[in-house]
């Protein structure tokens, strides 16, 4: 290959030699042009009787007489902005001094000066030329830092490179499994020689395959860190561009670059950008399947036991070209999920390690509220809480700031300036309320941590948060049902005590649905259709699409069963607050007139209401909810 790009360097270097005589050659007929023009605009041709005419009418101020020329100066010029010299040629006028003398017009004659034609070279050819030179190689280093014409062609990896990342394994919390396999890749990196001595190949890539935020580029960098070896970084769409043929060239750029720099670690981001499969089913383009076809032979191509090694990062496994995954290529799949509960609380003292915080914060409780939550939102928690503090004068980070911090980063700050009418606000304090009153009623539901009816700037008027008390990963039919049933408690309460309904529950509804739908179509649990897989997650760590598997007609009856579902936890959430309507009254006044309520004071409403001896008449049930 090296060969080659000599072989493409000859010519290139002929061309541009060629291109910069062109460009001198032109500067200096335009210049010799345009000074020749400028000169013959100042100075004019007369003739020798003409000049003997001038002298005897006293129109001549100056001459100076040249071996070849005489230059007469006139009195009198013709126009204000433009001086004009006439010359004619030199004869044998023996009297020519005496009738000067007899004008009384001052003469000179004329030395050639050497010094000054030295200057004038100087000036008017060398100059010039080295600054045309300079212009030049200026122009051609901008045309090849960008890659040729308009930037397009080589690649940019360089821009990206990082000697010593500077992050390691400590400062990626959580994802222990994940840290488990890279701790190998560090190791190949280290000591490639204990691997090749027993006739193992090495690993050419491995994929981190996982949701947004959940640290993947944070462990490609840890992986250069701890192995204190260079980090090539790339996204996939930086190879993509409008020329096909481009993309191919800046990974053959990048691989070229990288092997120079061995040991290394070359990081692709996205890599489904360039890595789609290439059959038609996600469209096909002419550009990126060349891309990928260059990055597939690059990838057979390099010698491992150099040590460069490729990591490559997605959250749409499922779409990657399989000929990308076979063994020699990324044939290592690392899952870097979504952190549990003790993930989060890692991530969370990481995060915190250099903020200040005084002793009300509990980031076990933080970590509690925040299920589902990835490291960049966590990390983003963190910060927002200290940003708070700031704002309120503090010095140091407290729990409620925390607290407000992730109610910001789940739905948005305050938008203190949405006025809502009475009417409308009475509405979202009875529709918070039910769900909220739900969840006490049932029995194996989590506790309310708070429930606000602030409007908020992501769009929600109210919301209930809650704390479970402890991470589930495993939900029965009737923790479902009872999160079906919490979902449903704010229409039902809207319509049980306005007798009509709003828009309100549009979210509330979406989410019924989708936990319904999954019911019947993924987890098995209705009657009808028994143990069938109807629908299959599609991905698995975006938005969790869904496609459905199944004919028209039992798609149909998907759809009856779901609505069977629904009405039937609606109508519970609706027998369930009616049978209470003086406890959700006494807490929707006090959610009206307050606009939060804490769980404590929540619980205190609902245990005097309601009596001590209601509490055993608590119904059954199990669930979660939010709103
Ligand atoms: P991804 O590449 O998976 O989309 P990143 O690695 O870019 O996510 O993570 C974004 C930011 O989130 C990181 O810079 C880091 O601050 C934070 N973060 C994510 N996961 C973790 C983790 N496991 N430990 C510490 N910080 C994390």
């Amino acid at each position: 290959m090296d060969n080659k790009q000599n072989d493409k360097k000859g010519p290139q270097n002929r061309q541009t030699l060629v291109i910069f005589i062109i460009i001198t050659l032109l500067t200096f007929a335009a210049m010799t042009f345009f000074s020749s023009m400028f000169m013959e605009a100042r100075s004019k041709k007369i003739t020798y009787t003409e000049f003997l005419d001038m002298v005897e009418k006293g129109e001549v101020k100056r001459v100076e007489i040249t071996p070849t020329q005489i230059n007469i100066e006139p009195k009198k010029q013709p126009s204000k902005f433009v001086e004009i010299i006439y010359y004619t040629g030199v004869l044998e006028d023996e009297d020519l001094l005496d009738k000067l003398d007899a004008k009384g017009i001052d003469y000179d004659g004329k030395i050639p000066d050497s010094r000054s034609t030295i200057l004038d070279i100087i000036f008017v050819y060398v100059l010039p030329l080295v600054l045309i030179w300079i212009m030049f190689g200026f122009i051609m280093k901008r045309m090849s830092k960008g890659g040729g014409v308009m930037g397009v062609g080589k690649n940019n990896a360089k821009v990206y490179m990082d000697k010593e990342t500077g992050v390691t394994f400590k400062d990626v919390a959580g994802q222990d499994e994940a840290k488990e396999s890279l701790q190998e890749v560090v190791d190949f990196l280290h000591n490639p020689g204990k691997y090749t001595a027993i006739g193992a190949k090495l690993p050419k890539g491995a994929l981190l395959v996982g949701p947004p935020g959940t640290g993947k580029t944070l462990l490609a960098k840890a992986v250069a860190g701890e192995a204190k070896v260079p980090f090539f970084s790339l996204a996939g769409s930086d190879f993509v561009e409008m020329f096909v043929g481009v993309g191919a060239s800046r990974v053959r750029d990048l691989f070229k670059e990288a092997q120079k720099n061995a040991p290394c670690i070359i990081f692709i981001d996205e890599i489904d950008a360039i890595g789609k499969s290439r059959d038609s089913r996600y469209g096909g383009n002419d550009e990126r399947e060349q891309t990928l076809n260059q990055l597939l032979a690059e990838m057979d191509g390099f010698d491992t036991a150099k040590g460069v090694m490729i990591l490559a990062a997605t959250n749409r496994p499922e779409i990657l070209d399989k000929a990308l995954l076979r063994p020699g290529r990324f044939d290592r799949r690392i899952i870097v999920d979504k952190p549990d509960l003790k993930g989060r609380l890692e991530v969370l003292k990481v995060h915190s390690k250099d903020v200040l915080m005084d002793d009300s914060v509990d980031l076990e409780e933080i970590a509690m509220a925040t299920s589902g939550a990835v490291g960049s939102d966590l990390a983003n928690m963190i910060n927002e809480a200290a940003i708070l503090a700031v704002k309120n004068g503090r010095r140091y980070v407290n729990q409620a700031d925390l607290f407000e911090s992730v109610e910001v980063v789940i739905a948005g700050k305050e938008k203190k300036d949405r006025v809502l009418s009475e009417k409308e606000k009475r509405t979202v304090a009875y529709h918070e309320t039910g769900h909220a009153l739900i969840t006490a009623l049932l029995k194996d539901a989590e506790p309310v941590q708070k429930i606000t009816i602030v409007p908020r700037t992501m769009g929600s008027l109210g919301y209930v948060m809650q704390v479970p008390e402890e991470e589930k990963f495993l939900m029965s039919k009737d923790e479902l049902m009872a999160r079906l049933v919490t979902f449903f408690g704010g229409r039902a309460a809207e319509e049980l005590v306005f007798h009509t309904v709003t828009t309100g529950a549009s979210n509330d509804i979406e989410q019924a649905t989708n936990i319904a739908r999954a019911m019947v179509t993924r987890f098995g649990m209705s009657d009808k259709f028994g143990l069938m897989a109807l629908e299959s997650v599609e991905s698995q760590y975006l938005d969790g699409r869904t496609v459905l598997n199944c004919g028209e007609e039992t798609a149909a009856q998907i759809d009856g069963e779901v609505m069977a579902i629904l009405r039937e936890c609606y109508e519970k959430a609706k027998k369930l607050l009616s049978e209470n309507m003086d406890v959700m009254k006494a807490l929707a006044d006090f959610l009206y007139e307050k606009e939060t309520i804490t769980g404590k004071q929540f619980m205190e409403i609902f245990h005097r209401v309601k009596g001590d001896s209601s509490e055993e008449e608590c119904h059954t049930g199990s669930g979660a909810q939010e709103s």
